[in-house]
C-alpha cells in the first residue's frame, strides 16, 4: 500500500501519517491505531448540510484509516452547553436562547437537536464515532482551568481569561492573526489582548442560567474552547493523530485549543500531531445561514425527493480542501450518477453467484491505483471515478464486486445495499402515490401508442402539476422524476 499523505494545515505541507500509537508490527492483537478528534455540532438547532461537509470528510478520513489497517478511534463531541451567539466571549448563550423561544428547558433543546445530528449522521451512512457531551465533561473541565489558572489565566468580573501572550507562537495555526481577526473576538472589557478568551464565564449578577455550574471563578459555565482540549485528552491522551474541523475553525478556536494544550501539557506541541481543515460548502442566496427561515438541512433535501447519500456523493466529487458550491442542479448531477452506479451494481449482483465475496480476487492493478488516490491527501473525485470505472462486467462480475465492496469500504456510498427503489423518495409535496404515478404513465404509454398525443400529455401535465416530472426516453430507464 502507499504511504498515507495528508495535509497539515499547522505545516501547510502534505505529510506523511506517522500513527502515534504504531502498534506491534506483526502482532494481530497489537494494530498500529489512528485516533481522531472532530470539533462537532453545537446542538442548539438543526446542522445545516454545510456542517454535514465537515462530518462526510471526518468519516471519509475515518474509513480510509481503517482500509490503510488502523485500529480507529473516532470522536465526534456534542457541545450541549457554552457557545454564544457571537465569536467574542460575550452575546446570549445559543442554547438558551432556543430554549425561551420554544418555551422548552435548555437541556431538552440539547437532547433533541442532538438526536437529529445523530439521524442525519445515520442517513448519511458516517460510522457511528464516540459522541461525548460536553456537560458530562464539567468537572474535567474546572480541573483543568484549575491546572493552567495561575500561570495562564486572569480573572475578570465576566470570568476566567486565558492570556494568549503566556504561550509560545499564538496563532501559528492561523498565520495571519491580523488585528481585524483578533478584534471580532475582543468585545470584553479588560482583557490584556485582543485575542485572549474565556476559560470560565460567570454567570452575571442577578441572573440564573439553566445551564451552570460552581467553580473557583464563580457559579456559571465553561468556555467554549476548552471543552475540545479537555475532551480530546480525555478520550484520546496526548498528543493523539488528527485533529479535524471546518476551515474557520483554525482561525480561533483551534489556535485557542492549541493554547490550552500548550498551557496545560507544559510543552510546544499542538496536542495533535495532524490539524486537517475541510472547506466550505457554499449558497449564494443565504440559505445556508441557520437564521434564514428554509436553511438548507438535509431534511429539506429529502423532502424534495432526493437520496441522502447524493449529498454524500457531491460532497466526494469535490477535494475537501476546495470550497464547493451548493446548487440544486448540482444535487440533481449527483443523485444522477449514484442511480447509475447503483442500478449497474444490481445488474452485476444479479450476473454473479450469490457467494461472490468468496471468489479470490484477481484484479489488483486497478485496486492499487484506489490506494494512490485516497492516500493522497483523500483525492476522493479520483477514488470515485475508479470506482466507478469497476463496475464493469467485462473484468468478471465477481471480481468487480469485489472492488465494489472494497472501494465502497472507504467511500460509504452503500452501494452493494442500495437498491434502485430505495433512490426514489418521494418529495413531501408531491400529492401523488407511486401506484398512482406508474398507473397514469401505463395510461400514457397506451395513448402514445394510440398516437393519441392529446391524452398523452393531459396525463403529463396532470402529473407535472402533482410534482412528478416525467422524463421520455431516459437513458436509465428512469421514466419519471419528482420534480423540485
Ligand atoms: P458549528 O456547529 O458551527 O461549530 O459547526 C460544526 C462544524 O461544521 C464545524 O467543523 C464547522 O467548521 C463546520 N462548518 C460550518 N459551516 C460550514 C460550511 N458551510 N461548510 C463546511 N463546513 C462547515
Ligand atoms: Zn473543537
Amino acid at each position: 500500500m502507499s504511504d498515507l499523505k495528508l495535509f497539515n494545515s499547522l505545516t501547510r505541507q502534505l505529510e506523511t501519517f506517522q500513527p502515534v500509537h504504531p502498534g506491534v508490527p506483526g502482532d494481530a492483537a497489537k494494530p498500529p491505531e489512528a485516533r481522531v478528534y472532530s470539533c462537532g455540532p453545537t446542538v442548539y438547532n438543526y446542522q445545516h448540510i454545510g456542517n454535514m461537509r465537515a462530518y462526510v470528510f471526518a468519516d471519509t478520513l475515518g474509513r480510509v484509516l481503517s482500509y490503510k489497517g488502523y485500529k480507529l478511534t473516532h470522536v465526534i463531541n456534542i457541545t450541549d452547553v457554552g457557545h454564544l451567539t457571537s465569536d467574542a466571549d460575550a452575546g446570549e448563550d445559543k442554547m438558551e436562547k432556543m430554549a425561551a423561544s420554544q418555551g422548552k428547558s435548555a437541556w431538552d433543546i440539547a437532547a433533541f437537536y442532538q438526536a437529529d445530528f445523530e439521524a442525519d449522521l445515520a442517513r448519511l451512512n458516517i460510522r457511528k464515532p464516540a459522541h461525548p457531551k460536553a456537560t458530562e465533561y464539567v468537572d474535567a473541565m474546572i480541573a483543568w482551568g484549575k491546572e493552567i489558572a495561575e500561570k495562564h489565566c486572569y480573572e475578570l468580573d465576566s470570568g476566567l481569561y486565558f492570556d494568549v501572550s503566556t504561550v509560545p507562537e499564538y496563532g501559528r495555526l492561523a498565520r495571519a492573526v491580523t488585528d481585524d481577526g483578533e478584534g471580532r473576538i475582543e468585545e470584553v472589557d479588560g482583557k490584556r489582548n485582543k485575542a485572549d478568551f474565556a476559560i470560565w464565564r460567570k454567570t452575571p449578577a442577578g441572573e440564573t442560567r439553566q445551564m451552570e455550574w460552581d467553580s473557583p471563578w464563580g457559579r456559571g459555565a465553561p468556555g467554549w474552547h476548552l471543552e475540545c482540549s479537555v475532551m480530546s485528552k480525555a478520550l484520546l491522551g496526548m498528543p493523539f493523530d488528527i485533529h479535524t474541523g471546518g476551515i474557520d475553525h483554525r482561525e480561533i478556536h483551534h489556535p485557542n485549543e492549541i493554547a490550552q494544550n500548550q498551557a496545560h501539557e507544559c510543552s510546544g506541541d499542538s496536542g495533535a500531531r495532524i490539524w486537517m481543515h475541510n472547506n466550505f460548502l457554499v449558497e449564494r442566496s443565504g440559505k445556508m445561514s441557520k437564521s434564514s427561515g428554509e436553511f438548507l438541512r438535509l431534511q429539506l433535501l429529502i423532502d424534495k425527493g432526493f437520496h441522502p447519500l447524493a449529498y454524500r456523493l457531491m460532497c466526494l466529487q469535490a477535494h475537501y480542501r476546495s470550497e464547493l458550491e451548493f446548487s440544486w442542479e448540482g444535487l440533481q448531477a449527483a443523485f444522477v450518477r449514484l442511480k447509475r452506479m447503483v442500478m449497474a451494481v444490481e445488474k452485476l449482483e444479479a450476473k454473479a453467484n450469490p457467494d461472490w465475496m468468496s471468489v479470490p480476487i484477481a484484479i489488483q492493478s486497478r485496486l492499487k491505483r484506489f490506494d494512490d488516490a485516497v492516500s493522497d491527501d483523500l483525492n476522493t473525485a479520483v477514488a470515485l471515478t475508479l470506482l466507478e470505472g469497476s463496475i464493469d462486467a467485462s473484468i468478471g462480475a465477481h471480481d468487480a464486486l469485489q472492488m465494489i465492496a472494497k472501494m465502497d469500504a472507504v467511500l460509504g456510498l452503500n452501494l452493494l445495499a442500495l437498491t434502485r427503489q430505495d433512490l426514489r423518495i418521494r418529495p413531501k409535496a408531491a400529492i401523488i402515490t407511486e401506484a398512482e404515478i406508474e398507473t397514469a404513465l401505463a395510461q400514457r404509454k397506451e395513448a402514445r401508442a394510440n398516437k393519441d398525443f392529446a391524452t398523452s400529455d393531459r396525463i403529463r401535465d396532470d402529473l407535472i402539476a402533482k410534482g412528478v416530472e416525467v422524463m421520455d426516453g431516459d437513458p436509465l430507464g428512469w421514466d419519471w422524476k419528482l420534480d423540485v
